[in-house]
């Protein structure tokens, strides 16, 4: 025999575990009748090929070309060996080798295979509410270590009965090395608990009769437990915001199927694109009128949060049930997620009335994603968790050491940083509650755990009162940088783009701490991701009593009136038809008077609060972000008149006269202009003003990049006339696309600074 063989060697990286990997390249090696192996190392799939060279190359054409839909390849390192004379190829066991990039694939919703399986009475898998295979199933929930083998993942616990281990071991079956395959013989299984009883074969049929009667079930699902209940029953709805002590905060739902959402909601192409995604979030799409839906359900809102069943138990559960049901995070407001069995009964026991439980276990718990596409501007992530995390996101450098960013304070978010990539954690929520704060610290060690990384320094807020930050000074043999807070929020932006600036930075949030000691919110930088220079602001008005202005979106407006009219504030209040109590007065007065306990902010978010306020459309805040959510929502979206906003050069630095925006907004309402009108010309004038400062700094600096980051780009309408008259302008425009705007991508940021601080010192 004197045929030439040539051997190589492939190491892949990227997202290559769990997404069906190994069987493709086992049958495309069969294909091309190549000999060798493939396997799983922590940190990549390695493969050997020998056979024919021109059959080699055949292999590698389309080994790039019909790659599994969810895999992810970031990199292929090719090289020419020594061929062995083997002839035939296998599957080895996985390699654990060292410190690695292994990346962990995101959850997977429902696969139409899987799908069709369980709804054919023919199939093994019928009514089977644990069916997944390599296209689809739980992941990054499920998985304790790298790398990922079924051994390493909550599914352990259940041996493979024999038909199952045949599809496993069967290189041409859906299930080849489908990790967490199970089936009705051997695999996790379902049961409700309700009155004390006990129901195993019929729980889904018991449970959808439970949710008819206006019940409340707690779900267990992927990556926590849902509480659900009939979304068109007023009392039930109304029933589960007191149990949660949830006033107003919209509450999402999960339909059917398409066709239900269809019936109470206006479809885009988009929108029904991205609910039949593998990462299934829940999406905010514009309700229909004139639905049955219950009208607390998102009171104030024009929007409702839906999602499509996006495991088997959710799709049977959906079959029994209302069609629409509520599915609201299992814990009480701003706690973290329950996901264990015993601690649901303990912590959700006097919130749902019965509980329909599973037993695989939930390795780590993961909220439902929530993704908002805005006209224009594309997809603008909001939460981001399920379906979308672990999976990590390029950096634009390369980080000279691991970093560990810590995030913010309220949705709060880490970020593991090394080499030139990313991973972001999912979503964890407010680090006010211990065991919000337990459950970050669990997440990092896993997440440490996960990636086998020791980061070396750590970036952190500035505000010395942020639990992250104190978590960051707590740390021993670190490094630790901090970062502030509005040029993290810019950087995140640059980051995930790919870009490394210099740009003119919009930041516009709620809260963040500044250098001077005041609460920024409305900054305008000039940014990289080593530095910024603050090159303008909004007017600073006082935050009387703090956290209470915060809280109160009357007291805002008020200290508004006070830097408009001066002593003539509470006047202007009175016909605004906003009062106060004696005593409510008796404070504000002293605290705008004198400054006390009132910090001075230049924070957006609180702008869009004392407006709603004054308004009359928010005057009651129950949740974050209420008051400027609901000013959107009034707002007339074809509005095109405006208010001049005078841009004043202070101190080297521009200063919106956003004091100026109010009273024009607040003169023009008291004046007759219906409410929905004012909101409208509010937000057209701030979309102006952006534009404005934009040029008067282009002029200046030359630059034509343009980065939005914060909280306050949630907002559609000003994210809409914003990018469209930066646009008209020539200019680049950057808003966020995988990572939040608001403080849920700040630790990308810290990790993209530090990255380039880092990298400035050792060149
Ligand atoms: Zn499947
Ligand atoms: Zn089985
Ligand atoms: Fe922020």
């Amino acid at each position: 025999m004197s045929r030439a063989v040539a051997r190589k060697k492939l190491r892949v990286s990227g997202v290559v575990q769990g997404v069906g990997f190994r069987p493709f390249v086992y049958r495309l090696a069969q294909k091309h009748r190549l000999a060798g192996h493939v396997r799983n190392t922590s940190s990549s799939v390695e493969l050997e090929i020998e056979g024919d060279p021109l059959a080699l190359d055949a292999f590698l054409h389309d080994f790039v070309s019909d790659t599994p839909a969810l895999a992810r390849l970031q990199e292929v390192v090719a090289e020419d060996v020594l061929p062995l004379g083997e002839d035939k190829f296998t599957i080895l066991a996985s390699q654990d080798s060292g410190p690695t990039a292994a990346v962990i694939p995101a959850d997977v919703a429902l696969c139409p295979d899987c799908a069709r399986e369980i709804s054919d009475p023919q199939d093994r898998r019928y009514l089977y509410p644990f069916t997944n295979c390599t296209n689809c199933g739980p992941r990054f929930t499920i998985i304790r270590n790298v790398p990922y083998d079924r051994e390493q993942t909550t599914m352990a616990a259940f041996a493979l009965c024999p038909d199952c281990r045949e599809e496993y071991a069967n290189p041409l079956n859906r299930r080849f090395h489908a990790e967490p395959t199970a089936c009705p013989v051997c695999g996790p299984n379902l049961w409700l608990e309700y009155d004390g009883q006990r129901w195993e074969r019929h729980a889904l049929a018991r449970a959808g009769e439970l949710l008819r009667d206006g019940r409340i079930i707690a779900v267990k699902g992927l990556g926590g437990f849902h509480l659900a209940c009939d979304a068109r029953q007023a009392a039930a709805v109304e029933l589960l915001r007191q149990r949660k002590g949830r006033q107003d905060k919209p509450f999402a739902v999960t339909v059917r199927d398409m066709r239900v959402a269809e019936e109470i909601c206006e479809l885009t192409d988009s929108d029904r694109r991205l609910l039949a995604s593998p990462a299934s979030p829940i999406v905010l799409v514009r309700r229909r009128a004139g639905t049955d839906l219950a009208p607390g359900l998102a009171p104030g809102n024009n929007y409702l949060g839906l999602m499509l069943p996006y495991t088997p138990l959710h799709l049977l559960l959906l079959q029994h049930s209302p069609p629409v049901l509520v599915m609201t995070s299992g814990n009480r407001s701003e706690e973290p997620l329950a996901f264990d069995n015993d601690e649901a009964r303990r912590t959700l026991g006097h919130l749902a009335d019965g509980f329909l439980f599973h037993n695989r276990g939930i390795q780590v718990p993961c909220d439902d994603s929530v993704i908002r596409l805005i006209p224009e501007i594309g997809p603008t992530i909001i939460r981001r968790a399920r379906g979308y995390v672990p999976e990590a996101l390029a950096l634009p450098l390369t980080c000279p050491e691991d970093i560990l960013g810590v995030g913010a304070q309220d949705k709060n978010t880490f970020c593991l940083g090394w080499d030139r990539s990313a991973l972001l954690s999912q979503h964890l929520g407010d680090l006010d509650s211990l065991e919000t704060f337990d459950y970050f610290r669990y997440a990092i060690e896993h997440f440490k755990a996960l990636s086998q990384r020791q980061p070396s320094v750590v970036a952190h807020d500035l505000h010395p009162s942020y639990l992250s930050t104190r978590y960051a000074q707590e740390l021993r043999d670190v490094r630790r940088l901090g970062v502030q807070h509005h040029h993290a929020h810019i950087a995140a932006c640059l980051a995930e783009h790919g870009r490394l600036g210099p740009c003119l930075g919009l930041a516009f949030d709620g809260t963040g701490y500044g250098l001077d000691g005041a609460i920024w919110g409305g900054e305008i930088l000039l940014a990289d991701l080593a530095g910024y220079r603050r090159a303008g602001h909004f007017a600073p008005v006082l935050l009387p009593g703090g956290e209470a202005a915060v809280r109160h979106p009357g007291r805002m407006a008020l200290a508004y009136l006070q830097a408009a009219y001066g002593d003539a504030a509470f006047q202007q209040a009175e016909r605004l038809g906003l009062t106060f109590s004696p005593l409510e007065r008796q404070i504000l007065e002293r605290q705008l008077a004198t400054g006390w306990n009132s910090p001075t902010t230049t924070s957006a978010g609180r702008l869009f609060d004392a407006v709603a306020a004054a308004l009359n459309i928010c005057r009651r805040r129950t949740y974050e972000g209420q008051p400027a959510l609901e000013l959107e929502m009034a707002a007339e979206y074809a509005e095109d008149e405006f208010y001049p906003i005078p841009v004043i050069k202070q101190d080297q630095r521009l200063v919106l006269d956003t004091v100026a925006l109010f009273r024009h907004t607040v003169e023009d309402f008291l004046q007759g202009a219906p409410p929905n009108r004012a909101a409208g010309r509010f937000h057209e004038s701030l979309a102006r003003v952006c534009l404005e400062i934009c040029l008067q700094l282009r002029e200046e600096t030359g630059l034509n990049l343009v980065a939005l980051s914060g909280g306050v780009w949630q907002n559609g309408l000003l994210a809409l006339r914003t990018v469209a008259r930066l646009s008209q302008a020539g200019f680049e425009v950057l808003t966020h696309q995988q990572t939040p705007p608001n403080d849920g991508g700040i630790a990308l940021g810290q990790v993209a600074v530090v990255a380039a601080v880092l990298g400035m010192q050792t060149p």
